[in-house]
């Protein structure tokens, strides 16, 4: 595929898109996107303020009370999000082009990490409705009980801006399956693709009032979590935002998902093919410049294959060459903010302040100045009880942790506040499977790391409530109503 890698034209947009139109903001206020690779303008967008929210919360409520999209059948609603999925495919050079010049990300990797997964995300919501049981009758103490799974109602949906295209489909997928209403607050650094997927929904047959888009930062966010008419948040962002997130809508009982911030651990196995595995295994901690909630940033590694282990990771890490997006030998993207990068810099030097070796040192690279690049850091002798070892640096740093037993590696593993992704690498397929059952995180991956988006995803611990994806995704935008039938009273069996 060819694709425009360093679009010329910016998207300023001067509206909002509010029930399915392009509406007048109430707010004058502007989010500017700049672009993380060169600094540039990317586009703008009116950043939505409270009056704003409170629009798309009223005309999602409308449409959820006409009932025009929650009184379709399931096969009808899935059949719109999946008409979704093909028109991302139809026009994903166009749609990579707009997240390349918000994330900085090349095309090949907004394609491998945002396109691939989010449309068979929106397929395997379809897929899941077909399978699920909406209405089922059961045979109860008294008799007969019909069971029926109805919409939660209006969705707030927040979102984190890693990778946009993924986590929206994440929201709008499920919950309009399940008939929902949806008023979603993008990212401010990456507000675009959400203005351009929702078109996307409106042509694909999803009726005016049902979806809203109301770009702007966490004040925007809170607007649509205290808003009375709001029936759940969905999030996907810090584990900071998740907690006061969660606060407010336990106040108001607004029922609330997380997805929320990880510290994954890859335990590489003695008996592991290093050669072959280390370019997956570096990959599954470097990934989007390492700006992956399930990045697995912690290696530990047998003490016996230390050295070896350790080269040839530092091997794979120091030819990763970071470049603009149209620099086709790059792998590596720029971390999204000038912020961000100092934040990442700054938990390098806590690494080198704690005692970690420095085995491979990260750097701005020359000829990057316009953006905000970073080369990967490798760091040894990484104690568990380190910062860098327990917190997300959500940037191209990975810390090496040295174990004596297989015991020691699970307990290392499980020693973190997060629980969201894992992975064993092992020549024995088997024994990781084994493996796998003791480390508790929601997900898992033996000698690679990936996220099927037909299997439930989320997170243990302090990484979240709830789980996305496939059939545990779409349930999650249900209620579930059990109506007692008479005695006696028999509709089937
Ligand atoms: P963030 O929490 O700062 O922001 C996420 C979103 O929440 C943004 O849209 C932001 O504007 C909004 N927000 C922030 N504070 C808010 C508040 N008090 N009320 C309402 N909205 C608020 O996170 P970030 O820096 O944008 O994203 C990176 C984080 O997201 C990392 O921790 C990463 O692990 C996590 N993440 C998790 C997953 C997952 O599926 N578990 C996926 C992607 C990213």
């Amino acid at each position: 595929m060819t694709v425009d890698a360093a679009p010329t034209t910016a998207r300023d947009y001067d509206k909002l898109y509010i029930g399915g139109q392009w509406v007048q903001p109430h707010s004058t206020q502007t989010l500017e996107v700049v672009s993380p690779a060169t600094g540039q303008h990317s586009g703008s967008t009116p950043l939505a303020d409270a009056t704003d929210v409170d629009t798309a919360v009223k005309s999602a409520r409308a449409a959820f009370e006409s009932g025009v999209w929650r009184d379709k059948t399931p096969a009808e609603r899935a059949a719109v999000v999946a008409k979704v999925a093909d028109l991302i495919n139809e026009r994903e050079a166009e749609i990579a082009a707009v997240i390349t010049s918000e994330m900085g990300a090349s095309p090949s990797t907004v394609n491998m990490l945002q396109v691939l997964p989010a449309t068979g995300a929106l397929r395997a919501y379809a897929e899941a409705a077909a399978a699920y049981p909406w209405t089922e009758y059961r045979s109860g103490l008294f008799g007969q009980t019909k069971v029926t799974r109805e919409p939660v109602g209006v969705v707030g949906a927040i979102i984190a801006w890693n990778v946009p295209l993924f986590l929206l489909a994440n929201k709008l997928g499920p919950a309009l399956t399940a008939g929902c209403s949806v008023v979603l607050k993008p990212a401010p650094e990456t507000p675009l693709c959400a203005n351009v997927i929702a078109e996307l929904f409106a042509e694909a047959g999803l009726p005016d009032g049902v979806l809203s888009i109301v770009p702007g930062g966490a004040e925007t966010g809170q607007a649509l979590v205290d808003h009375p008419d709001v029936d759940k948040i969905t999030f996907t962002g810090s584990t900071a935002a998740g907690r006061k997130i969660a606060a407010a809508c336990g106040e108001s009982l607004k029922r609330c998902s997380l997805e929320l911030g990880g510290k994954s651990a890859a335990i590489v196995l003695e008996d592991a093919d290093i050669n072959s595995l280390a370019g997956m295994l570096v990959f599954a901690g470097l990934m989007n410049t390492g700006q992956a909630c399930v990045a697995q940033t912690r290696i530990l590694l047998p003490r016996s294959k230390k050295e070896e282990f350790t080269n040839a990771i530092v091997g794979v890490a120091s030819a990763m060459k970071p470049g603009l997006p149209d620099d086709e030998t790059a792998q590596l993207g720029p971390v999204i903010t000038a912020n961000q990068r100092d934040k990442i810099e700054g938990y390098i030097q806590a690494g080198k302040d704690a005692g970690a070796t420095v085995a491979l040192e990260g750097s701005r690279p020359e000829g990057l100045e316009g953006g905000y690049y970073l080369s990967p850091t490798v760091f040894t002798d990484v104690t568990n009880d380190m910062k860098i070892a327990q917190e997300e640096i959500f940037g191209p740093v990975l810390s090496i942790i040295d174990y004596d037993t297989e015991e020691e590696a699970i307990k290392i593993a499980n020693d973190s506040d997060y629980g969201l992704a894992g992975s064993v690498w092992t020549s024995d397929v088997e024994h990781g499977i084994e493996i796998a059952a003791q480390v508790r995180t929601g997900t898992y991956g033996v000698n690679w790391y990936a996220i099927d988006p037909g299997s439930p995803f989320g997170g243990y611990k302090n990484s979240g409530i709830g789980r996305e994806n496939g059939r545990e995704g779409l349930e999650s935008y249900l209620e579930h109503k059990s109506v007692i039938l008479p005695m006696g009273y028999t509709v089937e069996g």
